[in-house]
Parts: structure tokens; sequence; C-alpha cells
């Protein structure tokens, strides 16, 4: 068996071909403008490649540039940020834009530790960036990166980071990262590991037998909402400003079974909606806007609904009563 510490240049080349030669044709693996790479970066935490793809371009169409981002209404961001989740990641970019314009005179930092300075940004984010722009010879780690470098030594190195440093290419750094994560996004799965397919398996001294930590284990609950509307506007509420969680978005008031109300409701639908580590069955009830309603929320007018910041379970529901297009 190959050594990867005594022939790192051999396993740097064969990572590198396979991912000349297999890596996903992504719209930002296609720049190297640090702005993009930097929305794509936070988009990516915590989120699918499928499920950003959308959210990326129609971004990067509304904010094509760290000064429109910066000029924008809070308000703005979040909407186009809406379903996507973990919105604090959206607030942070925000205020990173407006922090980037009014102190680096519009121009991202070019180092990975001046990236780090800026909120929103850890070590992760600022390697990504650093080296896939400037090519700062600067190792990511994210969870892809650790699951493969534990399988190829059999062991969890007490230093991942140092591990990944030294396996670097320093010559190719956003190459070398970019490869890193895609053979852990699409070879080295969690669960069950190509081995047959990794071009680097005669350095790896598991072949898919080290242990993974099994995911947490999810919660189950259920959410109940009230859709009233009518033809030209929808009852929705905005949640308060000071809320740990969605602060200031759009959402459907929430649904009681009050008997005293004495909605002749009909239950619409049920769908299934994801939040971190909880599985909610969410349960909307449909009613024609009556005005006994009312105090239950705020009129929406329909057409405005594309640009409010709505909770991705409000859009989900909208979206399926067919108020709001897929596209908006
Ligand atoms: Fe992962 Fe298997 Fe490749 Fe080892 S040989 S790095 S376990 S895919």
């Amino acid at each position: 068996m190959a050594s990867l510490i005594q022939e790192p240049e051999r396993f740097r080349r064969n990572l590198l071909r396979w991912y000349a030669a297999h890596g996903r044709d992504l719209p930002w693996r296609r720049t190297r403008l640090p702005y993009r790479i930097w929305v794509s970066e936070i988009m990516l935490q915590q989120t699918r490649v499928a499920a950003v793809l959308d959210y990326y371009r129609r971004f990067i169409r509304a904010f094509p540039t760290v000064k429109a981002l910066a000029a924008a209404e809070e308000s703005s961001v979040l909407a186009q940020w809406s379903g996507l989740g973990y919105y604090r990641r959206a607030r942070m970019m925000h205020r990173a834009a407006q922090l980037i314009m009014a102190e680096h005179k519009g121009r991202f930092p070019r180092t990975s530790a001046g990236l780090r300075e800026l909120p929103g940004i850890g070590r992760y984010t600022a390697a990504a960036i650093a080296s896939i722009a400037y090519s700062e010879a600067a190792a990511v780690v994210d969870g892809n990166v650790q699951r493969v470098l534990s399988r190829l030594l059999a062991a969890e190195s007490p230093d991942i980071w140092q591990t990944a440093q030294q396996l670097l290419d320093p010559a190719r750094p956003a190459d070398f990262n970019q490869a890193m994560m895609e053979l852990g996004a699409t070879v080295c799965t969690p669960k069950a590991p190509k081995c047959g397919e990794c071009p680097v398996v005669r350095f790896c001294l598991t072949r898919g037998e080290h242990p993974v930590a099994a995911p947490a284990k999810r919660n189950r609950a259920s959410l109940d909402y009230l859709l009233a509307s009518n033809a030209t506007s929808l009852l929705m509420v905005q949640r308060d400003a000071s809320a740990s969680l969605m602060a200031g978005m759009w959402e459907l008031p929430a649904w009681q079974a009050d008997t005293t109300i004495q909605v002749m409701h009909i239950q619409a639908m049920r769908f299934k909606h994801s939040i971190t580590n909880t599985d909610y069955q969410v349960n909307v009830y449909r009613a024609p806007l009556e005005r006994r309603y009312r105090k239950f929320g705020k009129l929406v007018d329909l057409r405005q609904l594309a640009q409010l910041p709505l909770t991705g379970v409000a859009r989900k529901a909208i979206t399926r009563a067919g108020l709001l297009s897929a596209r908006d």
C-alpha cells in the first residue's frame, strides 16, 4: 500500500486527475471572484448542493456585487434567502458586505486571516475563499474532508487542520481543496463509500471500514397554520424583531383548534418540513378571508408576496396553495 505521508505528491496527482475528469460543473466553480465564492460557501453551509443551485443563481442576479448587497434592504436579502433556512447566515453576509464597503473600499480582504475579521466568516470559509479566489495555500476542513481524512488515516487526527495543511498541494490549493471536498461529497460518502471508484484507494488504510459517527437522532413535531386569503390578499404575521429564530420574517398565522372562533375550515394540505434536527408535520387549514380573522394578522397584497422575507415553511405552503410561483 502506498503511504500518504511518504508520497504526498502521488496522492495529490491522483486526486487532481480524478477531479479534473469527474468534478461536477457547478456555477461557483466557474469563477474566481471572491464575492461569488463567498455567497456559494455561505449557502452551502448545512445545505445540499442541489438545494443551493437555484438560490445561488437568483441571489447573484439580485445582488451581482458586494456593493449591491451592501446597499440592499435587509428584508430584500432575506426575501432572496427565504426557504434556504439558517437566516442568520444571510444577515451576517449583509453586515459583512456593508463592512467591506465602509472599511475596505469595497474590496475583499485578500488573505484568510483578513477574511476572518468579517462577520460570519470562520476558519473554513476564510480558507475556502482565500484558496479559491487568491490561491492562498490554506487547507479547508469541512465535514467531507474530515471524513475522508479519518478514513484514509484510520484515525481521528488530533489536529485535522494540520493534517489537511500537510497534504495540501501548495501549487494548486484551489483545485486541491475542491477535490477533497468533492471526493467526500460524491465518493467517500458517509454511509456507503464507493471505494471501487476512489482515486486514492491505494493510500487508504480503512477502505470504508472506519466507523463514522451515527447521525444525530431526529425529533418529530407538528405545526398548524391558517391560510386565509381572498382574490387580492393573504393574512400573515411578522415574527418579532427580537425573536431568536427567523426574526422579522413573515409567516402564516398559527392555527389553534379554537371552537370559539368556529371557523369552517377545511384541511387544505399536509406536508413535511425539516428544520435542523426536527422533522415537522405541517397542517395548513385554508379558509376564505373573513373580517373576523383579521385580528390574527395583517393583510398582505398577493402581488407583494415575492418581495417579502418569508419563512421556509410559509413559502412552501403559499406556493403549494398556488398564491406564489415556484420561481418567485
Ligand atoms: Fe473513502 Fe473508500 Fe476512498 Fe478510503 S478508499 S478514501 S474509504 S472512498
